[in-house]
């Protein structure tokens, strides 16, 4: 692992010579007052990597997994063949995200474990996760996605990732972690293609390296929030679904789907045919568990067909159904959908009910 030292008078033109090999997306505030990734060439320069708020108001997620891909085209010739099917061919191109937070690279390897993802150099092509084999859009547009990391020096009140396996300054998923030192960054490689982006750069001293490990501590000393999740693994999922909570958040949520839209592992999606006479293709979309209609089913039954099991839905996934499956929770602690939410529902809190309450008792019972 390497350390190299960018001066931050020199991001620019950094930014400007990665372009000429990489597409290069960066944080931006656009017109709307939001921080999204946009890229490098459309940013106002000069370049700030560091959000207003901390983090960009959408996740990256979307490089990786678009909100809306075609997945094939196809084209009834009759006489001439009849039905045509064509795959969309899986997207080429490589691009460099700069700037990511931690939380939001941890919540792309979540991701790895259920889209799947070949893993960049493994000669044996095994698949990294995914039952099904690996997701080939995803597995071809995350190859093709160089993350770039900046540690969080000054986490948010909302953030919590230190109590979801990740925290300000992790590096899991990143091919290289940037620190924030002042005048200057740290860039921090991680892995081979990460190794890439320092070519031009000199090498760091050891006192940066004491810099950004005392940033490191002062960032963690700032997550005060801790709460306890042992309890959750260790409860059924029958007792979790008896909880009065569950019935306390469908009385206040508006199933206004926010919270899953911003979420960076929130990976739910519809796929829907567009038709135009003869012609259409095939669209994955991303959805939401909170939509009503998510899981009607063709004959109009509904398993999930009131707010209160789509809601406890939301939570026991991450909480309780991936962390059975990966060991790991379906959250990073990022806090989006805490401010998100019209009507305060604070994640933190219901993870402390689902770890705390007790079950309701069936009216009678002793
Ligand atoms: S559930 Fe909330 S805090 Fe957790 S990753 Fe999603 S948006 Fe972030
Ligand atoms: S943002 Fe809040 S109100 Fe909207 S669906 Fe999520 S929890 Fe419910």
């Amino acid at each position: 692992m390497q350390s190299y030292l960018l001066a931050k008078d020199r991001l620019d033109g950094f930014v400007s010579r990665l372009a000429d090999r990489l597409t290069v997306y960066v944080p931006a505030k656009g017109a709307d007052g939001l921080w999204s990734f946009v890229a490098s060439g459309s940013a106002q320069p000069p370049l700030a990597l560091t959000p207003e708020g901390g983090n960009t108001n959408m996740p990256p997620k979307s490089f990786v997994f678009p909100r809306t891909e075609v997945l094939m085209r196809f084209d009834n010739r009759a006489g001439e063949g009849g039905m045509i099917l064509r795959e969309e061919p899986v997207p080429a191109g490589r691009a460099v995200l700069l700037g990511v937070r931690p939380c939001d690279a941890k919540a792309l390897a979540v991701l790895d474990g259920i889209f799947g993802r070949r893993a960049s150099g493994d000669a044996s092509g095994e698949v990294s996760g995914g039952a099904f084999g690996a997701d080939p859009y995803w597995a071809a547009r995350r190859e093709a996605t160089i993350l770039c990391g900046l540690a969080c020096n000054y986490p948010c009140p909302t953030c919590f990732c230190d109590q979801m396996g990740c925290g300000p300054h992790h590096r899991e998923g990143l091919d290289a972690l940037w620190t924030d030192l002042g005048e200057s960054y740290l860039v921090t490689i991680l892995t081979e293609r990460g190794r890439e982006l320092a070519s031009d750069l000199a090498p760091a001293a050891q006192a940066d390296l004491n810099r950004a490990e005392s940033l490191k501590a002062e960032a963690a000393s700032l997550l005060t929030g801790k709460f306890p999740m042992d309890k959750i693994a260790q409860r059924g999922v029958l007792e979790l679904c008896e909880l009065p909570l569950w019935a306390e958040l469908a009385a206040t949520c508006l199933n206004c789907g926010a919270c899953t839209h911003v979420c960076p592992t929130c990976h739910c999606f519809d796929i829907q045919d567009e038709v135009k006479g003869e012609r259409g293709r095939r669209l994955r979309n991303w959805d939401t568990c909170m939509s009503g209609l998510f899981t009607r089913h063709a004959s109009g039954h509904n398993p999930r067909g009131d707010k209160l099991a789509r809601v406890r839905q939301r939570f026991m996934h991450k909480f309780k159904y991936i962390p059975v499956k990966r060991g790991e929770a379906g959250c990073v602690g990022c806090g989006r959908c805490i401010k998100a939410c019209p009507v305060n529902i604070d994640v933190r809190e219901v993870v402390r009910a689902m770890n705390e309450q007790a079950p309701q008792t069936p009216e009678g019972a002793a």
